[in-house]
């Protein structure tokens, strides 16, 4: 098969690698469309030692089943299927609470660090088990389809908040989190939606997909940061009202500062988030009923084999470019 490979840090080649072979309990999938994140952007380059080559990225996949392994139930050739980018063990302590993202024996798709290589979906097929697989409804795409992993993380990380109905939210960060993360937050009842970002295009999606531009004289009872960096995380703590929580998701910074007394004597609650546990039904819910908008994301959806240039071009960000789903 064709896989697009990184074959060392900062070189992708689209060559011919061994198909791989379906063990028991999985199945052998079709890859037909798997968006490039940015943490595969970041790896490519060996900043973050998790995409050591020779390694093929991508955990952002949809495809069709094709060959199914020994003794796997309840599938069949041909059902069009998203999969959980997490490779959970499913029988640590963590895995039987459901806490598959904190799974134990814990592997990523796509990632390659000093524990573990897992080769990705960037690629014309996949091995994957059955175990995490979910099926498509019918009017999804294999593109939104694609989507429903960054989904199902924005989808976990609001999951940590106490949401009624009527609170009031801020989105620190619209890439493609907090984007997804401005929509879950409106389907769960939150009004107004704040959003704040230095990228005033990346506003106007924000602002396309219901958000409010940010008012810093505006409390909110919930905030969500998706940057990672000291300056996001302190907008979003100190936008809080009394008792409020943030969720932390972004974590492009191994540390930050916090303005601690605000925290404490305010009582604030902050929420790690990672990955996501299980969301995807959900998320392919709101999809299939229109409460999450995938095209102001979708940049491009490009063959595969264009795939080094369009990593280039997501590397340079010179241009107005979010979500990109390549197809092998
Ligand atoms: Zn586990």
């Amino acid at each position: 098969m064709k896989a697009l490979v990184l074959e060392k840090i900062g070189h992708l080649e689209y060559k011919e690698v061994p198909d791989p072979v379906p063990g028991p309990g999985e199945v052998l999938l079709d890859i037909e469309a798997c968006g490039i994140c940015g943490s595969d952007v970041h790896g490519m380059d060996g900043s973050t030692g998790r995409r050591r080559p020779p390694l093929i990225m991508g955990h952002e996949a949809a495809g069709v089943v094709a060959r199914l392994g020994e003794g796997v139930e309840g599938w069949e050739v041909g059902d069009r299927v998203t999969f959980d980018s997490t490779l959970f063990c499913g029988h640590c302590a963590f895995c039987a609470e459901g806490r598959v993202n904190l799974c134990e024996h814990r592997k990523v798709f796509g990632v390659s660090c000093e524990e573990y290589r897992q080769n990705g979906a960037l690629a014309e097929r996949l091995v994957v088990p059955s175990r995490l697989l979910y099926k498509l409804p019918d009017p999804v795409s294999f593109e939104q389809g694609a989507l429903v992993e960054p989904l199902s993380v924005a989808y976990h990380a609001v999951s940590h908040l106490p949401l009624k109905g009527g609170e009031s939210a801020l989105v620190v960060g619209t890439g493609i989190i907090g984007l997804f993360s401005i929509q879950i937050l409106q389907a769960f009842g939150c009004r107004p939606v704040f959003a704040v970002d230095l990228d005033p295009r990346r506003m106007d999606v924000a602002i396309q997909v219901g958000a409010s531009p940010w008012n810093e004289d505006a409390e909110v009872d919930v905030a969500l940061e998706a940057v990672g960096k000291e300056e996001p995380v302190a907008a979003a703590l100190l936008s809080l009202r009394k008792g409020g929580h943030l969720a932390l998701v972004g974590n492009l910074e191994p540390s930050v500062s916090l303005p601690l007394q605000f925290t404490v004597t305010r009582e604030l609650t902050l929420h790690g988030s990672c990955a996501s546990a299980g969301e995807y039904p959900d998320c392919l819910r709101l999809i299939e009923e229109g409460a999450v908008q995938t095209d102001p994301i979708l940049s491009a959806a490009a063959p595969l084999e264009e795939g080094a240039d369009w990593f280039q071009r997501l590397r340079k960000g010179e241009e107005h470019l979010l979500k990109v789903v390549l197809r092998p």
